[in-house]
């Protein structure tokens, strides 16, 4: 029987990169082309996966599809993503080896369509049985919570996550699969109060509006009209294809199979309710004879209802949106917020009981999800699967991008680093020699005194602090220090610039150059949340809300600080990363084919970006450095053996001298490829082209 090699024969285009000959970034862009206007959406770079974002929905999902790519070697079938699913699974199952799947791209490139389709991959090809397969709808239906809470309409994605999420799936020693741990990064929290033109709100908000009953609407006091919230934007409300009412119905499903008991699904909506009955809340100026500018609650009504919602005291909200009281060396002084402090506390406190809310569901479903500590006892490997926001440059680029791209900043390195190490690995474990790779690529820069810190530093500092002293501080010690890139991470660069508008800094990372406006980076790594404000929660008559704010609880009082947000933010990263270096990684590289959300578009300026600034190329050279293509013994014999007259029909000695014979008889120069242990490496493709050529013959 011939082995198939899928990647050579009947290929649309090239189904591996690393096989593309003459290389160039031009031949690359049309080779992703070719075979994306031939619904071949996925391309290997070696063990790579580019995945392009098709944009509509195509039968290459099917459980057919799935039966076809279990249990068959990663290069025996056209490129797919089941085929890196099915690798990791089975190396984590037979070889034991801890696994992680990396999901990068840029925002609408698929990402978190990628995740539910490794996901759901394992889940189908793994064990049955009643307890597994109750663990494996509440992993999967996780997803819909999250994304409820989480995900919103942006301009580029109508289902875009406005977290980064990390699942931990844990297996026992069969492989089937016992539970998981999610952990989730900043969630974009500005969007509760305010929203981009264009966009929505989480979609939680509407789906609550449109498909809950008269009841629960009438019970949690609100309309059914969006209109009737100032923290829903208007002009986008109704998105094309989106079942909010359908989609409610769907989470309020899925809640209850992850394990979420009536009265905690009744309390998560309660806190959804009283975040819009808060943006209604408003404030108008009262000017005192005494000269203070003070803020009254225009219309008491919001302020009542949400106080009902939650059980809270209205006296004690009403004071707390006047006041503000700050505790210093056993004093307290107190002084009164005028209209523009009003709304800040107003819309401080909204997302931070939006933010703390999510956090709490992200805990809720853990413990749901969490393997019993018998089982956690026993030997068990895990298979981790991040999904993380991609690099962003905006017009406007602020704090939550300067965050996202040091995340991303992260990642890019961890990929060159572990890609290189796995080559390496694989290099020793065949017994070939290892001849250093100098790409010119900066490993992991281990310096934290980065601008986050700098900001910390700044936050921190007495006196008056604000985002131009930050501003200063950041271009005064950036003159200083010629050598000011070492601050960052190794590949990235401040750029010091005279011609930059006077509020903001700009820096070159591994993915461009990006602009950033200072304006509101002390206050959202600040992360202010008055202590009237949590303390009037903390009071509350419901056990979720008092759960939320525990500093609010006066018996606690704690006059440190909080940590920053960039603090907590660069803590988390760093856990993850540690993470991500224990595990055998495994790359899905997505990218978006065109700006439009649409099918069929492939927009090769937007492609050429992404594929530069994924670094693709220099992985494809990393991955031809040394050998380009390598094969296991057997089915290279079975490919090739009608090469040669000693290895045809029947070669009946050990595969790798049937090999030995092959090469030696087709004259393959010697230096064009290596013998491992249970692998031939092959140098250049051309070689293999050569082979291949002969066969056709
Ligand atoms: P973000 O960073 O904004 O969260 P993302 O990379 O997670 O973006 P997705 O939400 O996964 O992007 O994908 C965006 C949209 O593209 C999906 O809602 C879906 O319509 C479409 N899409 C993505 N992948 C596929 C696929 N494999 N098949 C069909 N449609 C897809
Ligand atoms: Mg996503």
């Amino acid at each position: 029987m011939e082995v198939k090699t899928s990647l050579l024969d009947n290929m649309i285009g090239v189904g591996d990169m690393v096989l593309l000959e003459p290389l160039s970034e031009d031949s690359f862009l049309e080779n992703l082309k070719k075979r994306f206007d031939h619904n071949e959406i996925y391309t290997y770079i070696g063990s790579v996966v580019i995945s392009m974002n098709p944009y509509r929905s195509l039968p290459i999902f099917t459980p057919e599809k799935v039966e076809e790519y279990r249990n068959r070697n990663f290069y025996e079938l056209s490129p797919h993503i089941y085929a890196l699913a099915d690798e990791a699974y089975r190396s984590l199952r037979d070889q034991d080896k801890d696994q992680c799947i990396l999901i990068t791209g840029e925002s609408g490139a698929g990402k978190t369509e990628a995740s539910k389709l490794v996901m759901s991959y394992v889940a189908a090809v793994c064990g049955k049985g009643q307890e597994v397969n109750k663990v494996k709808e509440q992993l999967l239906q996780s997803n819909p919570v999250l994304e409820a809470f989480g995900n919103a309409k942006t301009v580029r994605n109508d289902n875009s996550s406005r977290f980064g999420k990390y699942m931990d799936i844990e297996f026992d020693f069969k492989g089937d699969p016992l539970g998981g741990v999610i952990s989730n990064y900043l969630l974009e929290k500005s969007r509760v109060v305010k929203q981009p033109r264009g966009e929505r709100n989480f979609h939680v908000f509407y789906q609550l509006l449109s498909g809950a009953s008269d009841d629960t609407l009438k019970k949690l006091k609100l309309h059914r009209d969006f209109s009737k919230y100032n923290y829903l934007s208007l002009d986008s409300a109704i998105v094309n294809g989106l079942d909010d009412a359908a989609n409610f119905r769907t989470v309020r499903n899925a809640m209850q199979i992850v394990g979420f008991m009536e009265d905690e699904v009744q309390s998560v909506l309660e806190l959804v309710a009283a975040v819009l009955k808060l943006g209604n809340i408003e404030f108008k100026p009262e000017s005192r004879c005494n000269g203070t500018d003070e803020s009254r609650i225009k219309d008491k009504n919001d302020l009542k209802e949400m106080c009902e919602l939650l059980g809270i005291e209205q006296s004690v909200l009403e004071r707390a949106f006047s006041y503000r009281t700050v505790e210093a060396k056993m004093e307290k002084v107190s002084t009164t917020l005028n209209v523009a402090q009003a709304y800040y506390a107003r819309d401080a406190l909204a997302k931070n009981l939006y933010s703390r809310l999510f956090s709490w569901l992200v805990t809720r479903i853990n413990e749901s999800i969490k393997v019993s500590d018998a089982q956690a006892k026993t030997r068990h490997k895990v298979m981790g699967v991040l999904d993380i926001y991609g690099f962003e440059i905006f017009e406007d680029n602020s704090f939550e991008q300067f965050i996202i791209n040091y995340c991303n900043e992260k990642l890019q390195q961890i990929f060159i680093e572990l890609t290189l190490h796995e080559e390496q690995e694989e290099y020793i474990r065949e017994g070939i020699e290892w001849t250093n790779i100098d790409m010119n690529l900066h490993l992991l820069s281990n310096n934290q005194n980065g601008i986050l810190a700098m900001l910390d530093e700044e936050c921190l500092r007495p006196g008056t602090v604000t985002d131009e002293t930050f501003l200063d501080k950041l271009n005064t010690i950036c003159a200083e220090h010629q050598h000011f890139e070492s601050r960052l991470s190794k590949n990235s660069k401040f750029l010091n610039d005279h011609s930059l508008p006077h509020n903001c800094f700009r820096i070159q990372h591994y993915a461009g150059k990006v602009l950033y406006r200072v304006e509101g980076f002390v206050d959202k790594n600040n992360d202010l949340l008055y202590r009237d404000l949590s303390q009037a929660m903390y009071k509350a008559n419901h056990s979720l809300i008092k759960q939320l704010f525990p500093e609010g609880n006066p018996s606690k009082v704690n006059l440190k600080r909080p940590p920053t947000a960039g603090f907590q933010f660069k803590a988390s990263v760093g856990t993850l990363m540690k993470n991500l270096q224990t595990k055998n990684p495994n790359y899905i590289r997505c990218i978006k084919p065109n700006d439009k959300k649409a099918s069929h578009i492939f927009t090769e300026s937007l492609v050429r970006h992404q594929v530069r600034y994924l670094g693709l190329m220099e992985n494809v050279r990393v991955r031809r450095a040394g050998y380009a293509f390598r094969q296991a013994y057997e089915p290279c014999l079975e490919r090739y053996k009608m090469l040669c007259k000693r290895t045809w029909p029947h070669w009946r000695g050990p595969e790798r001298e049937g090999v030995e014979v092959l090469m030696t008889d087709l004259q393959v120069p010697a230096d064009e490829f290596s013998y491992g242990r249970s692998k031939i490496f092959i140098r250049n493709p051309r070689t293999l082209f050569f082979l291949e050529e002969r066969r056709r013959q």
